[in-house]
């Protein structure tokens, strides 16, 4: 029995030309598998304007996230129109994504009456939750008038999970069990069910999310419960790249990745994957195909068990934000190092990975890593509320507390390539060196440079790996 999980991303699904692109791509692949499952992200784009529309409703301001369901109407509607749907279908779907619309309504309004200073990710959970519920019924429909036997699944349904509300962790027992209850039924009767990712539920049943871009999350929690035999995840670029093609046009595709590279790359800020989306798969490490849906036919990423290469190289280099603490005394980092992991759970519920950890005779330096799933906020957020903290303590915490850039480089066996590290460093050339860290995986290698020079630092060492051809 053969199963394939794909996952579809934001940035395959923007318009009604790039559903037509799914569309054909599960179809193509009904025939290759006895068993298939989708999971989907919002519309691209739309996940930001929820969270703008929360924002607005945090200070009450009634017409702009008036303003911002109705844009996201017009929009999901005006996709419906141009998809090739029967009329009793169009008209269904257009209620379903009016209800779902009101219900942002009805969050926003009570977000709106209970004031309060910082939006809880409680509130804005059951907000941004529509984004893929819209989405997932939109693919379901067009994908039942081709004749495909699907339905959609709400993966509040499915993913139990804490309450860390904005960066939620399932229980894969619990979850489990769901799957077990909600998910075969379906996939033995040849259905194949579309989840909505990034969302789910405590046990309760309060929506949650997994953090941004957690639909990868989703999909990696139900390839490994369902014991999938491939994941295949859809993007709008051609796989995992060299680097940040935003911040670097160079950067190329990497065809092969293994693992612990994966895992490294999207933790140390590769935003294509979920920071946490590589563990759930550990035990069956099932193939990653990452693919762009507008060129199938290139490669793309391959991520597969295994080493991979037999020469060390360095294969990417990413840029993530960090936190760094220094104090201008040496002593035990016990204490400020629970001080720190209270505050970032409180703040943005997660635990705490000190990522660096240094010490003379006359300072400290401790840094940490604050990974994109946070969003863009997250940095801030943390900054303020570590200097918050620190202030109660005037006497015993004289620490200076900065954002700052991690910039590390990928690459396999790097404990074994001194030079290839020693080479990226002479590279940094005039860019200061806060800390220095070789990753536990030995895949990874990070420097913490300031904020500002973390496009040169990137730059630079990309040079190294482009030039390794
Ligand atoms: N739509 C969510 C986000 O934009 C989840 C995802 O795309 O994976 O973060
Ligand atoms: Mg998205």
């Amino acid at each position: 029995m053969s199963m394939l999980v794909m996952k579809f991303g934001g940035s395959s699904l923007g318009t009604a030309a790039a559903l037509s692109q799914v569309l054909g791509t599960v179809a193509n692949e009904t025939g290759n598998w006895d068993q298939m499952l989708v999971v989907v992200s919002a519309l691209d784009g739309v996940t930001d304007m929820l969270f703008e529309a929360a924002q607005l409703a945090r200070i009450a301001n009634q017409r702009g996230y008036r303003r911002i369901a109705a844009n996201l109407r017009s929009r999901h509607l005006a996709i419906i129109d141009q998809l090739p749907l029967e009329r009793p279908d169009r008209h269904t779907l257009r209620a379903e994504i009016d209800r779902l619309l009101s219900d942002v309504l009805d969050h926003c309004r009570s977000i709106a009456i209970n004031l309060n200073e910082e939006l809880s990710p409680a509130y804005s959970d059951a907000v941004v939750a529509a984004g893929e519920r819209m989405s997932a019924r939109i693919v379901e429909a067009l994908l039942r008038q081709q004749g495909i036997r699907c339905a959609a699944v709400d993966g509040a349904d499915l993913l139990v999970t804490d309450d860390v509300y904005g960066n939620a962790q399932p229980d894969l027992a619990l979850t489990r069990k769901r799957v077990g209850e909600t998910l075969l039924p379906m996939l033995s009767s040849d259905m194949i069910p579309v989840v909505t990712g990034f969302i789910g539920a405590t046990i309760a049943g309060e929506t949650t999310t997994l953090g941004r871009g957690g639909t990868d999350y989703t999909s990696s929690v139900l390839c490994a419960l369902l014991g999938a035999d491939e994941l295949w995840i859809w993007t709008g670029v051609d796989g995992m790249m060299s680097a940040d093609p935003h911040e670097l046009p160079n950067a190329r595709v990497i065809p092969r990745l293994s693992y612990a590279e994966a895992a490294d790359l999207a933790y140390f800020g590769a935003r294509l994957l979920h920071s946490r989306m590589i563990a759930p798969l550990a035990e069956r490490q099932a193939p990653i195909r990452i693919k762009n849906i507008a060129a199938p036919e290139q490669t793309g990423t391959l991520v597969l068990t295994g080493k991979g290469d037999d020469a060390p190289s360095l294969k990417a280099v990413t840029s993530i934000h960090g936190l760094s603490l220094r104090r201008p005394a040496s002593g035990s980092l016990a204490g400020v190092t629970r001080l720190v992991g209270n505050t970032l759970f409180k703040t943005l519920g997660m635990r705490s990975e000190v990522m660096i950890a240094s010490q003379s005779a006359t300072s400290s330096f401790i840094c940490l890593v604050i990974p994109t799933s946070i969003g863009i906020d997250g940095v801030d957020r943390l900054q303020r509320a570590m200097i918050a903290k620190m202030a109660e303590y005037p006497e015993k915490m004289p620490w200076t507390i900065e954002t700052v850039a991690l910039v590390t480089a990928i690459g396999s066996d790097l404990h074994r390539a001194p030079r290839l590290q020693a080479q990226a460093l002479e590279r940094l050339g005039d860019i200061e060196i806060l800390g220095l860290a070789m990753g536990a995986s030995n895949c990874s290698f990070t420097v913490a440079v300031p904020a500002s020079d973390a496009r040169a630092a990137l730059r630079r060492i990309h040079e190294l790996i482009v030039k390794s051809d």
